[in-house]
Parts: C-alpha cells; sequence; structure tokens
C-alpha cells in the first residue's frame, strides 16, 4: 500500500502498487485478504477499483468504507499503514463500461457503491467517450459524499455529465436534488431526463434490487441493467 485518502470520516481510499501491472476493466474489483487477529486464516473481502485503468494499471485505489463490527475494512481502513503488504487477486467481475457499450448510461450507487461507478466515469472523460451519463449517488450527508471535489471536477469539464445527489440524513442541505433513499419516484425522473440504453446500480443487496425493478418496470430490458451488490 502507497498512499491514503482520507475521503470521508468512514472511508479512505488505499492506493496499492500491484505486483506486476494488470490490467482490468472500468468496474471490476479486487479481493484483498488481510490476516486478522484470532483468526487462524486470512480472511478475504471483495473491494472495486475506484481508479481507472486509463490512469495506469500499477497502482490502483481501492474507495474502502468501515462498516460497523465487520472484521475486514475497519483493519484496512484505520490501521492499515503506508508500506503495508496486502494480498491482492483480481480482478473480477463484468459490472464493466467500455466505449462499445454506448449510452445513455444511468449510474446508481449507495455508500461505498460509487467506487466503481467513479471508475467507470473517470474511463469515459479519459477516453473522451461521447455518451451522456447520470449518477443518482446516495450518501448520509454531504460530509460523507466519497470523491465530492473529483465529481465537481470532472463535472466541470463534462458536460455529458450530470450528478444528482441524494441525502438520506439531512434535510436541508440544498447541495442535495434529494432527501431520501433512493425510490423509484427519483429514478423515473432521472430516467425521464437520460432515456438510458444501459443502467448500472451498486450498492447495499436492498437498494439493488429495488432500483433494478424500478428500471425494467420503466421499460428497461433487463439484460441492460447491471448489478453488484456489496453484501
Ligand atoms: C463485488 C464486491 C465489491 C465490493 N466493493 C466494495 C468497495 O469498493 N468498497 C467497500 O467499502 N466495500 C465493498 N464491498 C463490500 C466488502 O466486500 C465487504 O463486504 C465490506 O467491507 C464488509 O466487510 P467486513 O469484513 O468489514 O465486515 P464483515 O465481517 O463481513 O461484517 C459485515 C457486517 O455483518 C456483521 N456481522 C458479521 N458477523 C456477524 C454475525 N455472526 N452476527 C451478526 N452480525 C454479524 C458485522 O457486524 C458487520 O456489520 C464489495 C463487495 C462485493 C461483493
Amino acid at each position: 500500500m502507497v498512499g491514503v485518502v482520507v475521503e470521508t470520516p468512514e472511508t479512505n481510499t488505499l492506493k496499492v502498487r500491484l505486483s506486476q501491472p494488470t490490467a482490468y476493466l472500468a468496474g471490476q474489483y479486487f479481493n484483498i485478504r488481510i490476516p486478522i487477529e484470532g483468526r487462524p486464516r486470512p480472511i478475504q473481502r471483495a473491494y472495486s477499483v475506484g481508479s481507472s485503468p486509463t490512469e495506469g494499471i500499477e497502482i490502483v485505489d481501492f474507495g474502502i468504507r468501515e462498516t460497523e463490527g465487520g472484521l475486514v475494512s475497519p483493519v484496512l481502513v484505520r490501521n492499515t499503514p503506508i508500506g503495508t503488504k496486502l494480498e491482492v487477486r483480481g480482478p473480477y467481475g463484468d459490472f464493466t463500461w467500455q466505449e462499445m457499450d454506448q449510452g445513455p448510461v444511468l449510474l446508481i450507487g449507495a455508500g461505498s457503491g460509487v467506487v466503481p461507478l467513479k471508475s467507470i466515469i473517470r474511463y469515459a472523460l479519459d477516453k473522451g467517450a461521447d455518451v451522456k451519463m447520470a449518477l443518482l449517488y446516495s450518501s448520509k450527508s454531504a460530509e460523507y459524499v466519497i470523491y465530492d471535489q473529483e465529481l465537481r471536477d470532472i463535472l466541470s469539464v463534462a458536460p455529458w455529465l450530470k450528478v444528482f445527489h441524494t441525502f438520506t440524513r439531512d434535510a436541508n442541505d440544498t447541495k442535495a436534488h434529494y432527501h431520501r433513499r433512493i425510490d423509484k419516484e427519483m429514478i423515473a425522473e432521472i430516467f425521464g431526463q437520460l432515456d438510458p440504453k444501459i443502467a448500472y446500480i451498486c450498492g447495499p443487496p436492498e437498494m439493488v434490487e429495488d432500483a433494478e425493478a424500478a428500471l425494467i418496470a420503466l421499460g428497461m430490458d433487463p439484460k441492460m441493467v447491471k448489478s453488484e451488490k456489496y453484501d
């Protein structure tokens, strides 16, 4: 591990230098395995890459949120100093977007579910892809928005991107378009503006399942609705 960026009170970006350059696609994940005190064997969890392969394939960014009472994420967020050797395997997964997938692209994420979605946005930006994208992103409040500055920076140069924040624990912050959990009415509004051909949903299983159902009810082909459940 070669660097840490504090993103929010509970999420850090870990910059990991891979033992050898490794090709991966925007949206994929790796497995990270670490020793845990009191456990006979190392414990493994999946973590999406938040960076894009266009930024290099030697150092990758993982956006890791501390799950209260969890075994692995609290160690990665609170107790993994720069220089720590991590066992990392991958890449895995087909939650990926490439230019041939085209668009418009609807991205829906809650909490750390934004990690692979940001990888996709960064990839599209770096590739100069001419495709409309909208991100619907749920956070507790402004201070829990992961990649806040990076998303603003991208928005300032990417007229093809729209970002809709919803804050679930702050009813007043006008930076958010909505102040409730992601629901089908919210999805329908953004769907109406974007007319997406492909959608990516990432986060807690219940949110992912509800958003999938909402998109299919709006007429999307289930094959064009990709999801990644963080369970
Ligand atoms: C493909 C994929 C990609 C992912 N990418 C990311 C990512 O980019 N960023 C990210 O932050 N996360 C990501 N995740 C989630 C991540 O893999 C872990 O699930 C998460 O970090 C929690 O792991 P943990 O070891 O800290 O918690 P765990 O030890 O798995 O515990 C999870 C929760 O269950 C509770 N629990 C555990 N055991 C018990 C028990 N016996 N009884 C009651 N409660 C219990 C814990 O208290 C805790 O609240 C991803 C998951 C998948 C599947």
